[in-house]
């Protein structure tokens, strides 16, 4: 059977102990309309913005849809096994359907068939954040058993501006709002900057992860990573390692957002 990597609690300890997804949790809830009694968090995990934004509305209905059962035990809400494609639920039964870092994860099949499925499950409202510009790229991983590249965290899609801007304008909705939030630091020539500097890093995972050939568990090293000082060539000389330093420390950077969050009604 295919390992679901989202059934492991790791996963979602390593996603509630980072700070950013509390301020991407509380950026979702403040952006939620007034006038909204009833939601549906599509791929919610461990329920944490439903527990939050639960806490702070009275009396909203609150529903989660996951496709990780291990993951659904721990959302102390009215619950559903299922993916976003098909979501067993009758017609416009919510006033906003969320979807939380999700749609990156769908093919191009998948992807149409999700937005039909938010668009018939809300009556009112739809709210989508995305990994902003990911570079996809520098987060794959290589399986040590079947050497499969893939991205640890099975992301395939890429989100910019104008591809959220007008995500459902088919469906008779238009982005009323939308943001970019988080903050990350990267080195510009990603692939040449890894090369370079840390070749043992390529490939490396930052956290658990499942090959989705093979199913093997991989589990991230305790290696120094790209962003600390500890260069990695102990046998090099002295003036080499200077050159080597000298270069790093000039190598160009480039920040930006990390997420990027659209709100959506029905015309
Ligand atoms: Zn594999």
């Amino acid at each position: 059977m295919k390992k679901n990597i989202f059934d492991d609690p790791q996963i979602w300890n390593w996603v509630d102990s980072n700070d950013d997804n509390q301020v991407r949790y509380e950026f979702t809830e403040k952006l939620t309309p007034a006038d909204v009694s009833s939601i549906l968090d599509i791929g919610c995990g461990h329920g944490r913005f439903l527990k939050l934004i639960s806490a702070k509305r009275n009396d909203l209905r609150c529903v989660g849809a996951d496709y990780s059962e291990g993951a659904l035990e721990y959302v102390p809400f009215e619950k559903v096994q299922a993916s976003i494609t098909s979501i067993p639920y009758p017609d416009h039964q919510f006033d906003c359907v969320y979807a939380m870092e999700v749609l990156e994860h769908l093919n191009p099949v998948e992807f149409e068939t999700a937005l039909q499925e938010m668009v018939r499950l809300t009556k009112k409202y739809i709210i989508v954040s995305v990994p902003y510009k990911e570079n996809l790229e520098s987060n794959m991983t290589r399986c040590p058993v079947c050497h499969t590249i893939y991205h640890y965290d099975g992301h395939i899609q890429n989100f910019d501006e104008q591809k959220i801007k007008g995500l459902f304008d088919k469906y008779g909705f238009v982005c009323k709002t939308w943001d970019r939030l988080g903050w990350t630091e990267n080195y510009k020539y990603h692939d040449l900057y890894v090369k370079m500097f840390y070749p043992e890093q390529k490939y490396k995972t930052k956290h658990y992860t499942v090959c989705p050939v093979c199913n093997t568990e991989i589990k991230p090293q305790q290696q120094s990573g790209p962003n600390t000082n500890t260069i990695g060539t102990p046998q090099a000389g002295g003036l080499i390692r200077n050159i080597k330093n000298g270069i790093k420390n000039l190598w160009p950077r480039e920040s930006k957002s990390y997420w990027i969050i659209g709100l959506y009604e029905k015309i």
